[in-house]
């Protein structure tokens, strides 16, 4: 992930001064880092239908939680928090007084984030959660949009998913995968679009602010849809921009 990257392209498109802050656990004390711990412990979905919450939150999770927290290069991943209040721990007790409607505050973690789902009530993967402060899971845009339909098929049937990875390469998004930043691009246009308008999608699939529910739409949407914001859009950057 290149941030810098990330940073010029925000400005470029928006004319709008992007800083990098940096990690957002840093600085914290040992005793805020404990509380956070605690708290965050208290997130973690174990089961997709319940949520969070449900049970005793466990000391060696805490102790898990406080490690992480205390080290920047922490990569592993395979926990799933409840996104809102993820979100609303983040706003309450990290960025506390730091958020306002004239900043866009967006958030990057290495944690899956999940949220229920209107339909069919069960906790879901997602790529981002608009709002204050904004949230993109790096490993959700791996984990949350669908793969190729045969895939699943094909990994039912058995077939190992090493080969299948190898077999659709490139019509997914993987981890460590060199599209990242390109597809982030679209993503955090996304959370200025809901901060600015309400709205941070679009019906369009070739507009970076489509609404993916597949990986190939995402890929599309991100890196060779017809143009890069559709005609609305691109009028709604240009007063943004001037
Ligand atoms: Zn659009």
């Amino acid at each position: 992930m290149d941030l810098k990257d990330l940073k010029d392209y925000l400005q470029e498109k928006t004319a709008i001064q992007v800083s990098l802050k940096g990690n957002i656990f840093g600085g914290l004390s040992e005793d805020q880092v404990e509380m956070i711990a605690q708290k965050v412990a208290r997130l973690r979905i174990k089961d997709p239908w319940k949520g969070p919450l449900s049970e005793k939150t466990l000391e060696g999770e805490v102790a898990y939680e406080q490690e992480r927290i205390n080290d920047r290069e922490w990569k592993l991943f395979g926990i799933l928090y409840e996104g809102v209040l993820y979100q609303e721990l983040l706003r309450d007790f990290i960025l506390e007084g730091k958020l306002n409607d004239r900043n866009c505050t967006i958030l990057l973690t290495n944690q899956l984030i999940a949220t229920r789902d209107q339909d069919d009530l069960r906790y879901h993967i997602r790529t981002s959660l608009y709002g204050f402060p904004h949230i993109l899971s790096i490993p959700g845009f791996v984990s949350a949009p669908a793969k190729p339909r045969e895939f699943y098929v094909k990994r039912q049937m058995g077939i190992p998913v090493q080969i299948l990875k190898e077999e659709y390469k490139g019509r997914f998004l993987d981890h460590g995968d060199s599209r990242t930043t390109e597809v982030l691009k679209g993503y955090v246009m996304q959370a200025l679009f809901f901060q600015l308008t309400g709205d941070p999608f679009c019906e369009d699939q070739d507009c970076r602010l489509f609404n993916s529910h597949w990986q190939e739409e995402m890929l599309h949407a991100q890196l060779d849809g017809k143009y890069e914001f559709c005609p609305r859009h691109e009028a709604i950057l240009d007063k943004i921009k001037s």
